[in-house]
């Protein structure tokens, strides 16, 4: 069994030029549960003035459907995006920084030991109040302005994420730098240190690596995996960045693996292209455009 985190409500659309309303928020998300996605980044906590397309998390996680099974998850990058967080219901927080120093700065204002120190007290918080918390390391596997990224770097942002509490680490290749043989000896330097960690991985398809990347992960033992829907999204901090690797591409791939998801792909499919008509551009995703492999042979 594989679990997708699909991050389309908040990775995806946060770097989408047309900005979804409240109400189309909550009916992409709902469409996205009764497809059978069982765990959704929804919303993030990022001051609207910086990521407009953010805006009202709160009124989002008030009318997102409650269903057993569905864990909800949102995005805090600082002690007052916590303060909304802890008060909206959401099962899961992910506490975000990049491992690159300068990423950290043009994305926070702050470098990667000054996040980290900052969120110490955070963590502290949401764990009191019994809520999941995921540390999630943006550039873990490269960066635009620094290049290579050292894994002992990597191991000190998790040890230190660790003694706070986190529950989980997510890898993220915020910029598409990744490339599958790396992902492979990352996880498995990961698996070695780490054994009992839950380790997710986070790719954008910038330079059409993402799905190669995944499957790279999978090999190396991971199953879970975040994607968006038609593979909207990027970051808006990031140079030249496109989106997630696309949920239904791999939900498709993993199918004709056999390997189970829980989720139904027609469904994914139509989604995608609802999703297509909100943003107003074509997307990036391929099953959507070809259909699934048994589908097409007649
Ligand atoms: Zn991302």
């Amino acid at each position: 069994m594989v679990e997708i985190c699909e991050v389309g409500p908040r990775d995806g659309l946060q770097n989408e030029k047309v900005i979804l309303s409240v109400d189309e928020r909550v009916e992409m998300i709902t469409k996205l549960i009764n497809s059978g996605i069982q765990f959704i980044e929804a919303v993030s906590f990022i001051n609207p003035k910086i990521i407009p397309q953010m805006a009202f998390a709160e009124r989002v996680m008030e009318q997102v459907p409650r269903r057993k099974g569905v864990r909800y998850a949102g995005l805090v990058l600082s002690s007052g995006g916590m303060e909304r967080a802890l008060a909206s219901g959401l099962d899961e927080i992910n506490v975000a920084l990049a491992a690159s120093n300068t990423f950290n700065f043009k994305n926070a204002r702050r470098s990667t030991e000054d996040s980290l120190a900052e969120m110490t007290p955070i963590i502290y918080k949401a764990k009191g109040k019994k809520h999941n918390v995921s540390g999630v390391i943006g550039t873990a596997f490269g960066c635009p302005f620094e290049g290579s990224i050292s894994f002992s770097y990597i191991r000190f942002i998790i040890n230190t994420f660790l003694e706070n509490g986190v529950d989980a680490i997510t890898l993220a290749d915020t910029t598409g730098m990744a490339n599958p043989k790396q992902v492979f000896q990352i996880v498995e330097q990961f698996k070695e240190h780490f054994p009992r960690v839950k380790l997710g991985l986070h790719f954008h398809n910038t330079r059409g690596l993402g799905i190669a990347n995944v499957y790279a992960g999978y090999q190396a033992g991971v199953r879970r995996f975040d994607a968006s829907i038609g593979g909207i999204g990027g970051c808006p901090f990031a140079p030249l960045s496109v989106g997630n690797v696309c949920t239904e591409d791999i939900v498709h791939m993993f199918e004709q693996m056999g390997e189970t998801t829980g989720i139904d792909l027609d469904q994914l499919i139509q989604i995608a292209k609802w999703t297509e008509g909100k943003v107003e551009h074509p997307l990036d995703g391929y099953v959507m455009k070809a259909g699934p492999v048994e589908r097409t042979i007649s």
